[in-house]
């Protein structure tokens, strides 16, 4: 009973913050994670230690499978986050702050259509300029900056083989982030090359706990970090594909009973459901060793 106390509390996604010893109380008496769950009482007898979800334990698979349910149930509501405000388009960014002239943007946006009439393949604005030396990459990287509202995140001080178990690396090649580095032991900043993805960030704060500096970085600099980061040393990752999201949430559960983790968690990515699996407590800097992953997708008959 001991060792549950400490590592729920350490690991759990809603921490108890009683003293020690209203913890250990509480760790005694905790219900099944499972509001409906049909043990009663008797229920105190089948506390396992794991596996865990989301800081509770489920008195059987069973029950498991309803806790991971309703999570599936609760992620799919999740659908309005995509805070995509209304930003200035990069054109105006860059003329607002002095880099481009009305003259050279209307310019440009000519020469861009023309190209894309031509090529088949309308470029982003941004990359265009300087491709073309119209504007330089710092200047690029500060207008992305402005239109996000977010710091430009120098990547000088990036280490693939520190973060490589933040973020698995499908959804970091999907959304195009890169974990950079964890400051103070509680904030960890994320970059992106071409527009902060807010439903990757707030899935990254979900799962570590710490809160994320989301920025950008310069596109050279972003692409090398990036192909290291997706070549580092990976923690085990799984996929699968569900035709409803009962079919889905009771694959996950039967992961979370075979790995038995002391603590898993699930979030929403886009189109994605991120279950994150802990063989220890989630504490500090996340070990490829020590965590898994399993990437669900809804078919087409969903
Ligand atoms: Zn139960």
């Amino acid at each position: 009973m001991h060792g549950l106390s400490d590592e729920r509390a350490a690991g759990g996604a809603e921490p108890l913050r009683a003293s020690p010893r209203g913890r250990s109380l509480a760790s005694i008496f905790a219900a099944c994670g499972n509001p409906g769950c049909a043990m009663g009482w008797l229920r105190l007898w089948r506390s396992r230690r794991a596996p865990g979800f989301e800081g509770r334990w489920a008195c059987s698979p069973e029950c498991m499978g309803e806790m991971v349910t309703a999570a599936v149930r609760r992620e799919m509501d999740r659908g309005g986050l995509q805070p995509h405000a209304h930003r200035l388009p990069m054109g105006l960014v860059l003329v607002e702050q002095g880099r481009l002239s009305p003259g050279q943007l209307r310019q440009a946006l000519a020469g861009q259509r023309q190209a894309g009439e031509e090529s088949d393949e309308m470029r982003r604005l941004g990359e265009w300029l300087v491709e073309r030396g119209v504007v330089d990459e710092a200047a690029l990287t500060r207008a992305r900056s402005a239109q996000w509202n977010c710091p430009v995140l120098p990547l000088d001080g990036s280490s693939p083989e520190e973060t490589a178990a933040v973020l698995p690396r499908f959804l970091a090649e999907a959304a195009g982030a890169l974990p950079v580095r964890v400051a103070g032991g509680r904030l960890l900043y994320l970059a992106f090359a071409e527009g902060i993805d807010h439903s990757v960030s707030a899935a990254v704060e979900a799962m570590t706990g710490w809160n994320v500096i989301a920025g950008i970085a310069p596109d050279s600099e972003f692409r090398r970090a990036h192909r290291a980061y997706l070549e580092a040393p990976a923690p085990r990752a799984h996929f699968l594909e569900a035709g409803n999201s009962w079919l889905l949430a009771r694959a996950l559960a039967r992961r979370i009973e075979t790995v038995r983790p002391v603590e898993s968690r699930l979030r929403r990515v886009h189109g994605w459901f991120w279950l994150r699996m802990w063989r220890r407590a989630p504490l500090g800097m996340p070990r490829c060793g020590d965590v898994e992953d399993l990437i669900g997708a809804l078919g087409d008959s969903a």
